[in-house]
């Protein structure tokens, strides 16, 4: 099993799963474009996706979202408060009148009814149902006719399909357990990877205002973890942002301190994992080497020393993939 951290932070973030059988990516937070270009980095085929979960609607986590799938055409995963959530953020707020918004739907309608036209490509058939001249233009250049059906529904995705925090759900060989976060977003969550053939389990956990209860029982008997180390607390108070967003950072529903990710490694972290990696970096309140430090004093205070080997994710680059 693998995971591969292709960034991490504030301006971005998204992490490739890997099992024997399948390869998902959590959250898709780079422009398509770059997002691509990491995976090419680090060595991540990205036509063997086989699908996008996503963990918050938070722009951080979906700005490559709509244009990587559709690319891509492989499903989303969120649950419904967060698709629904996204789906409102993308839609633009354009006040319509009422003949308007008529057109605006009959046109949908005909972009619809074009992409099925193609989806059920029987080129004899098209030519019969009389949508031959828009099903050619599909099939010159399909991708063309798919962006021109985005630019009405921004929002528009090849699948979407719903999943539960709380409830287990599967992907080919890889079973995965969504747990809720506390977040400032509609229905955050974390999520744990566990292949039934390698008995190896992964887990991202980042975007925690603090830890609650099921959150470190989600985090029992993991081999890698992607855990959140956001800010070094003075640094956020002396530092540069306004007053209400330090309020926000700080909040239950904001982020994980150095000190918070510290004192779950002491207290209530098992001490597992081979390998633990600290993700969503501030790159304004905190310093690489300080959450390192850290993190590595909390683990030395467990007196387990065995695996435990602590790496830092990082923004503007892919961390080489961890594979076990
Ligand atoms: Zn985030
Ligand atoms: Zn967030």
């Amino acid at each position: 099993m693998r995971m591969t951290v292709l960034a991490s932070g504030s301006k971005g973030n998204s992490t490739v799963i890997a099992s024997a059988e399948t390869r998902v990516l959590v959250d898709a937070g780079l422009s398509c474009r770059e997002l691509l270009k990491r995976m090419k980095m680090a060595n991540e085929d990205p036509a063997a996706l086989d699908a996008i979960l996503i963990t918050h609607e938070h722009v951080d986590h979906v700005a490559g979202l709509s244009v990587l799938a559709r690319r891509l055409r492989i499903p989303v995963y969120f649950s419904e408060p967060t698709h629904r959530a996204w789906v409102r953020q993308m839609t633009p707020r354009t006040t319509m009148s009422y003949a308007q918004w008529l057109h605006h739907v009959q046109k949908e309608k005909e972009a619809r009814a074009a992409l099925d036209a193609v989806e059920t490509a029987d080129p004899e058939m098209c030519e019969k149902s009389g949508s031959i001249q828009i099903a050619a233009a599909i099939a010159e250049d399909e991708e063309d006719a798919l962006e021109a059906v985005a630019k009405r529904d921004p929002a528009s995705l090849p699948a979407v399909e719903y999943f539960q925090p709380g409830t287990s759900f599967c992907i080919g060989d890889l079973t995965i357990a969504p747990f809720t976060t506390p977040h400032d977003a509609a229905d955050p969550c974390g999520f744990v990877f566990e292949s039934a053939t390698e008995s190896i389990r992964m887990a991202i956990a980042t975007d925690l205002g603090y830890m609650p209860p099921n959150v470190r029982s989600a985090l029992q008997r993991i081999d890698v973890l992607l855990l959140e180390s956001n800010h070094d607390l003075e640094m956020l108070k002396d530092g540069p942002y306004p007053w209400a967003v330090k309020q926000r950072v700080l909040s239950r529903v904001g982020h994980l301190s150095n000190d918070a990710t510290a004192e779950f490694l002491a207290r209530d972290y098992d001490g597992n994992a081979t390998y633990i990696i600290l993700g969503h970096l501030s790159e304004t309140n905190n310093v690489p080497e300080l959450a390192l430090l850290s993190a590595e004093e909390a683990i030395r205070e467990r007196g387990k020393l065995l695996g435990n080997r602590v790496l830092l994710a990082h923004q503007s680059e892919p961390l080489a993939a961890i594979s076990l």
